[in-house]
């Protein structure tokens, strides 16, 4: 795909679309410069996600936001999932910073089982607010996929950088936003795809079942070639099986400190739209909704979300 013809200048525009794909795309600079761009962007929606949450927190004024400690008193009794002490978190670790196969040296303390040594920020996420509601938590890694319809059965919660759509609202509940987002596209080094015309033209854009990343590539048109995780998408892009991948900014990212032979295309290349990243949980059980909100805003005000974000996300290394 890389080495298609160039030199058919005068090509009908499919044609010189379909070439693109490996071979147009002379501004790198220019992409860097968006790329950096779009971080910068990133981190001030984050705060306003922070600040707007903590306004709505303020007005609700319920009877357990005002306390900041982790010694939080939420009574869990009337939750239908939480009252038994365990808070059962589905996610998927090929999802770096947010989840990923870790070394096995984070301890999480309120963490009782992670058979997978899952790390990240949406554990260490979970962690705190286990620790704040008192429950202790367990970790269970599995297909992106299947993680809604094991909500409710398998899984309490997914914490899993899963993006708020109003699809997934039919079937379930979403805490408060923790995290804001883009879809955007991983090539190799050497790929001179830059717009969203030469995504067209790629024979097969790589994407994660069940993904926000997979649903916008089907609306683009593009050739889409999904697989169970991201970490697959990928190798299929190292091995020239994928000439693209749609993946979430920050794990992208992610993925060039592991792969130094790929780069980043920012989703404002492509017009992607921003997303946001919320806690899924089943719909009947309102108690457990309001604990982990409110354990969530208590993180958020008393600083320990942000000392998270700069550990899991802001320095994160590749291991
Ligand atoms: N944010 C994307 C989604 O919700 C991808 C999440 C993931 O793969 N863990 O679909």
């Amino acid at each position: 795909m890389k080495n298609k013809v160039i030199a058919i200048v005068l090509a009908a525009a499919a044609a010189v679309s379909v070439a693109a794909c490996g071979t147009s795309g002379t501004d790198t600079a220019s992409s860097a410069a968006a790329s950096s761009a779009e971080t910068t962007s990133a981190a001030s929606a984050e705060e306003s996600t922070v600040s707007s949450a903590a306004a709505e927190s303020a007005a609700s004024e319920t009877s357990t936001a005002e306390s900041t400690s982790s010694e939080a008193a939420i009574d869990l009794s009337g939750s239908k999932y939480l009252s038994d002490g365990v808070m059962t978190v589905a996610l998927n670790s090929t999802f770096p910073p947010f989840e990923y196969v870790g070394d096995g040296t984070d301890t999480f303390d309120a963490i009782t089982s992670n058979e997978n040594n899952v790390t990240g920020f949406d554990v260490a996420m979970v962690n705190e607010i286990g620790k704040r509601l008192g429950v202790d938590v367990e970790i269970d890694d599995m297909d992106f996929d299947g993680i809604i319809a094991a909500l409710g059965t398998k899984a309490d919660v997914a914490a899993t950088g899963m993006t708020i759509t109003d699809e997934r609202k039919e079937a379930v509940n979403f805490s408060d936003p923790y995290y804001d987002a883009t879809q955007a596209v991983l090539v190799k080094n050497d790929s001179t795809v830059a717009t969203l015309d030469d995504l067209k033209a790629c024979t097969s854009v790589g994407c994660q079942l069940g993904t926000t990343g997979e649903t916008v590539a089907n609306d683009n048109g593009l050739a889409v070639n999904s697989v169970k995780s991201f970490n697959q998408a990928v190798v299929d892009l190292e091995n020239g099986k994928n000439d693209a991948v749609v993946i979430d900014q920050i794990p992208g990212e992610a993925f060039t400190k592991q792969y130094t032979d790929l780069k980043l295309l920012p989703g404002s290349d492509f017009n992607f739209e921003t997303e946001q990243y919320g806690i899924a949980m089943p719909k009947d059980d309102e108690v457990m909704l309001n604990a982990i909100n409110s354990a969530l805003q208590a993180m958020k005000d008393d600083g320990t979300y942000d000392q998270l974000l700069d550990q899991y996300v802001n320095n994160y290394e590749a291991e």
